[in-house]
């Protein structure tokens, strides 16, 4: 049965919930009293219910990684993955579920290794980041060059010609500790450096290396670069500290291999009187080569799809367009969202809030909201209904590389799932990145916060403020 909701005007709901929020501001736990929301409170319970009564898209999750494995984009794993979504959202009774065609590149790793040749021979836990070129068929060797920042490197440019420069920056937070990844190799090539290694991006792990893509500079020949495991840049670090002379060698076949047709997939339930608003939601289903790209993101396209399929089960259509899209190719290339954009540009403005899980959904979880003053107090007061599966508030801040495209086009309001990031950047671009670390529990409330979130910003008689 369709829901009924407040037909309140939006200015005395906003009033209400400005003074709701600053007498909140006073009080440590605010019951959830905005009366404005009593209309959507049965069916948000629905929603949890619903989702949380079994592991339903946790084993969806397993069905999705178990069959088809990790999904580069470019690989017939992902071409599958594809096709089986596509299907799988019809059967779920999701509306006009279609594949909209992107061209993405093809990367493929081939076999790669790099040893310590002397003190003594060792082999190093590396991964090649993904877009590298790779080594000629004997490798490169060459005394290694340890730096812990570009900084560093810029003081010590004229050592590096020749050599392999290590970046041994320790893990921060992944927005500072990336740049090593995405940077270091056009750094290293600038001083003249034959390959770069990069400390791998996370914290320490069980002597593992994390992929992820690089970026060469214009005018800046490309270098072979890989990341190497914490453990293993720690040893280098202190066999060079102690005076000794390391040399490596790097043997890597990666390689493009042109460009391929591959697809977002989407599915909607239309909207019962504004079809053309639509509420966004996603995950992306291209993944790295390494694990089954479960937590990135395989879980973020189950627990939106997850918060439709709920919709279509229990007879709950919106006033507003709930549209999911798994997009492509988001791992090294964005062209997914890219053409999403493309192809919605004259529609940016109907996307009246869009929200992106690309963070795990390891607990203690959170939501995060970019968007108006007025908006988020509507969605932190939308929120208060999550209490039951242990959400306490919206944080600052969700987005999304998938949706910052159409969401900047449109101006739209953005909201990002954010998984416990220890956990997350523990086996981001990992082997490790498998189902057993995540539990059914995880998946069950993320899919319930995105399903309530949606209902009521796609129910709500007034479109969510714009940014
Ligand atoms: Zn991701």
């Amino acid at each position: 049965m369709p829901p009924t909701a407040s037909s309140r005007p939006l200015a005395v709901v906003v009033a209400c919930a400005l003074l709701a929020a600053s007498a909140a501001a006073q009080r440590p736990s605010p019951p959830s009293t905005n009366h404005w929301l009593d209309a959507y409170r049965d069916t948000a319970a629905q929603l949890i219910k619903a989702a949380t009564a079994d592991d339903f898209a946790w084993r969806r999750l397993a069905e999705l990684t178990d069959t088809f494995g990790n999904r580069l984009s470019g690989s017939d794993n992902l071409a599958r993955a594809i096709a089986w979504a596509a299907d799988t959202m019809r059967k779920d009774g999701l509306e006009n579920v279609r594949t909209e065609p992107v061209m993405v590149p093809k990367w493929v790793r081939g076999r790669e290794s790099a040893e310590i040749v002397d003190p003594p021979r060792h082999e190093l836990a590396i991964l090649g980041l993904g877009g590298s070129v790779a080594t000629p068929p004997g490798g490169v060797e060459g005394e290694v060059l340890v730096v812990s920042s570009f900084d560093e490197l810029r003081g010590r440019a004229g050592e590096a010609k020749g050599r392999i420069v290590l970046f041994n920056a320790p893990f921060t937070s992944y927005g500072d500790s990336v740049t090593y990844r995405t940077g270091g190799a056009r750094a290293a090539a600038q001083a003249g450096a034959v390959a770069a290694l990069v400390r791998a991006i996370g914290p320490i792990g069980l002597r593992t290396p994390h992929t992820g893509s690089l970026q060469y500079g214009q005018g800046v020949p490309p270098i072979p670069a890989a990341s190497v495991s914490v453990e293993d840049a720690d040893r280098i670090a202190r066999l060079t500290a102690r005076g000794r002379a390391v040399r490596v060698r790097l043997t890597m076949e990666a390689r493009f291999e042109g460009e391929i047709e591959s697809a977002n997939v989407v599915g909607e339930i239309r909207g019962r009187e504004r079809p053309d608003e639509i509420v966004l939601l996603g995950g992306h289903i291209d993944s790295w080569d390494l694990g089954t790209g479960a937590s990135d993101d395989g879980v973020g396209c189950i627990v939106t799809w997850e918060a439709a399929r709920l919709m279509a089960r229990l007879g709950i259509r919106p006033r507003r367009t709930i549209r999911i899209v798994l997009w492509t190719n988001e791992e090294n290339g964005l062209r997914g969202a890219t053409a999403y954009a493309q192809r919605y540009a004259a529609d940016a403005a109907n996307h009246v809030f869009a929200l992106e899980s690309d963070s795990g959904v390891f607990e203690p979880a959170s939501l995060g909201f970019t968007g108006s003053p007025m908006a988020r107090t509507i969605v932190r007061e939308i929120g208060a209904l999550l209490t039951p599966i242990g959400f306490s508030d919206i944080v600052a801040g969700g987005g999304g590389a998938d949706i910052g495209p159409i969401a900047q086009a449109g101006n739209a309001p953005t909201m990002a799932y954010l998984g416990n990031p220890g956990r997350y950047f523990a086996i981001h671009h990992t082997p490790a990145d498998t189902i057993e670390r995540i539990s059914p529990d995880e998946v069950s409330k993320a899919a319930a916060a995105i399903a309530v979130m949606a209902y009521v910003i796609a129910e709500m008689p007034e479109r969510l403020p714009t940014r």
